[in-house]
């Protein structure tokens, strides 16, 4: 246990987050939360009290602080507008900041992930690759014109990472839409371009990693996202991923062995 580690009885103890740490007996793992929104998407803060103010890329660091994390992937919807500002809060906070967005597209929604280095230009150009109009741009309901495994495809042609957002979320996830038929949803979550998946409910993660959710009997990377719309919902629902280096490599490179290189904050109790 590291020094100054918590000792208080509870299912913590024995577990402490600092800067991009968090200790659990064994490896380093990385504190990751995958899906944060910024005001550039029109829907922050739409199920919050807005009593506070207006939000900035300073707050939303400050939360992510207070979590623990050590990167955040930023996804807003269809844009990148609120790249730069979160680049520029998070620097001095010492917190990796993967850019990035959310697509909507036909049969669901997908989170492109980029490594920390990517220019903004190559996710501006992403948005005129998805043939995404200006009008838009940070609006969760407006859809590319093609296919949730076609922006697969354009994702990584991009040099980004395509994880398939909350498959089993209605209304937008892929495996629980209503759109798709059996076939279209087994071609879309065997894309060779899809690298993991964002599930929302933890408990099926092993099943997901093993093949053994009916449908889909190939094992697959998952993880888990606050789908952050404030910054009160920053961390929510964070990873832990055993990553040598914390990077777009490190992370692809931990979808290689989910069972050992990705837990969830369920695993991480379970092992205290
Ligand atoms: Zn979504
Ligand atoms: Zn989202």
């Amino acid at each position: 246990m590291p020094a100054g580690a918590k000792k208080d009885g509870s299912i913590w103890e024995g577990i402490e987050t600092v800067g991009t740490v968090c200790y659990n007996f064994e490896p380093m793992f990385k504190k990751i939360d995958f899906h944060v929104h910024t005001p550039a998407s029109s829907c922050y803060l739409d199920h919050i009290d807005t009593s506070h103010g207006p939000t900035y890329a300073r707050d939303i660091v400050a939360a992510a602080r207070a979590m623990g994390l050590g990167a955040i992937a930023i996804t807003d919807h269809n844009t990148a507008e609120g790249i730069e500002a979160m680049r520029k809060a998070a620097a001095d906070a010492g917190i990796v900041v993967f850019p990035g967005m959310e697509i909507s597209a036909r049969g669901g929604h997908v989170l492109a992930t980029f490594d920390p280095s990517t220019p903004v230009e190559t996710l501006h150009r992403l948005v005129s690759d998805l043939k995404l109009r200006k009008h838009q741009m940070g609006q969760g309901f407006e859809e590319a014109p093609m296919s949730i495994d076609e922006v697969f495809e354009v994702i990584a042609g991009a040099g980004g990472m395509a994880i398939a957002a909350h498959v089993d979320r209605r209304p937008r996830g892929f495996a629980v839409s209503e759109e798709l038929r059996r076939e279209e949803k087994q071609r879309i979550y065997s894309s060779s371009y899809l690298a993991a998946i964002e599930i929302t409910v933890p408990f099926d993660k092993v099943n997901w990693n093993k093949g053994l959710m009916p449908g889909y009997p190939v094992g697959k990377a998952c993880i888990q996202g606050s789908d952050a719309h404030a910054p009160e919902e920053m961390g929510r629902r964070p990873v832990y991923m055993d990553l040598e280096r914390l990077d777009l490599a490190g992370v692809r490179a931990a979808f290689e062995h989910p069972e050992s290189c990705i837990r969830f904050p369920s695993e991480v109790m379970a092992n205290t």
